[in-house]
């Protein structure tokens, strides 16, 4: 690992739960469904988190935990069967349904794996019932996507085939330019997972390489691992440099020419650059503090730095697998400073110590500090954006260039 160092605290945390994932989740599987058991406070953050998707059909609801079921009046297993056959006989057309745990259905121990299991005998495959907790006891938010993902795998087919899994949410137009790329290559079997249709998943075994789109997804790793799976090791594909090195570590593991892969990349890396440099003077030489969210900052940092100019004053990570990030630490700056778990009061002490020009923080912490004159960008942005690939180096770039171009316009005797 290169010269970072790597530091622990932990104290009051200020991040979304889970459940928020269910906000890309559902809009990924269309067919599926996320039945949320939790209480109003659960309803009311999916609500707000999906914004107007509620103004569409929406696919995902919430069982209500009343207070009769928090108190242990009622027995809230039956409950759950009867709001989900209720659910199951409006919607006919739900072929996956997650039920996903809270941190109150955790706390009165509803037992979600058993309620699924037998609403699995009950429906004799008509539809799938699965679980995973979004709770915000265990999980910070892009953890959600880690949890329906590892429900997931004990149903994928096995297979002998060669094939190139790409794991993790893409938008769909990126996967497709990324895809477009292998295929160039001469990989030809790609495959995705999350699916586009919950019912078509991608079948597994010892000639599946896996090549992770995002940062986040350790169980998941873990489980494809124990599949038979074999996961690439390579930095993820955010930035010009950390696009190529994904691609060319699968290229490698599917032994491509060298020379076929950089007849391919140079003309998309040349173009990337140029996009980029209106960004990099903006960027260039001002202060960025990460505060942990997504688990997508130690990535987003090294683009920052190494491809921006950036000056990283410390870099937060709600958890930190340091076999998925080897390869993004070891082209981290020698002197970065990251810090796994949070204690919300002490960083917003270093936050305000250090002056930064820049903060990427949860929206709870953003307005607070907007209003003591600090940019910020709000982390969850980044898993909604497509910010995947060499192609779209410049557009991640100028997801962080715009808030300061903005300050500027406020605050013009500053600049
Ligand atoms: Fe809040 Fe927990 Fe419900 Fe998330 S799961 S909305 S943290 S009560």
């Amino acid at each position: 690992m290169s010269g970072a160092t790597l530091l622990k605290e932990s104290g009051p945390k200020e991040v979304f739960c889970g459940l928020t994932s269910i906000v890309w989740l559902h809009r990924r599987m269309p067919d599926a469904f996320f039945l949320v058991v939790g209480s109003r406070t659960c309803a009311h953050l999916i609500q707000s988190a999906a914004g107007v998707m509620i103004f569409a059909e929406p696919r995902f609801g919430t069982a209500i935990l009343e207070e009769r079921d928090l108190a242990g009046l009622a027995d809230a297993h039956d409950e759950l069967n009867r709001v989900v056959k209720n659910l199951l006989a409006r919607r006919p057309e739900i072929k996956t349904l997650f039920l996903v745990g809270s941190c109150p259905s955790e706390v009165i121990k509803i037992d979600l794996s058993r309620v699924a299991e037998n609403l699995n005998i009950e429906l004799k495959g008509q539809v799938t019932v699965l679980n995973y907790s979004g709770s915000g006891i265990e999980t910070t938010f892009t953890q959600g996507e880690d949890g329906a993902l590892k429900a997931l795998i004990p149903l994928m087919p096995k297979s002998d085939q060669k094939k190139l899994l790409l794991v993790g949410t893409l938008a769909n137009a990126v996967e497709d330019r990324l895809v477009s790329i292998f295929n160039r290559l001469g990989i030809d079997n790609v495959e995705s997972f999350p699916p586009r249709q919950s019912t078509e998943l991608p079948s597994i075994g010892p000639e599946t390489k896996v090549l992770l789109t995002q940062p986040y997804l350790t169980d998941t790793a873990r489980e494809l691992k124990n599949k038979g799976a074999e996961i690439i090791e390579a930095p993820f594909p955010l930035g010009v440099t950390g696009s190529t090195l994904w691609i060319q570590a699968a290229a490698n593991s599917f032994g491509i020419d060298k020379s076929i892969v950089d007849s391919i990349l140079n003309p998309l890396i040349s173009r990337a650059k140029k996009a980029l440099e209106p960004h990099v003077e903006k960027l260039s030489g001002k202060k960025l503090f990460l505060l942990p969210e997504s688990q997508l900052e130690i990535p987003l940092a090294r683009f920052l730095s190494n491809e921006c100019g950036m000056e990283i004053v410390e870099i937060g990570t709600p958890y930190l697998n340091r076999d998925l990030m080897k390869a993004e630490i070891d082209l981290l700056p020698p002197d970065c400073r990251i810090v796994e778990g949070q204690h919300v009061e002490k960083q917003l002490d270093r936050v305000r110590d250090s002056s930064p020009d820049l903060v990427v923080c949860g929206m709870g912490l953003a307005n607070p500090l907007e209003a003591e004159g600090i940019s910020t960008k709000w982390s969850i942005e980044m898993v909604f954006s497509p910010i995947h690939g060499i192609d779209q180096a410049s557009d991640l770039a100028e997801l962080f260039s715009r808030p300061l171009r903005r300050h500027d316009i406020l605050n013009p005797t500053k600049t």
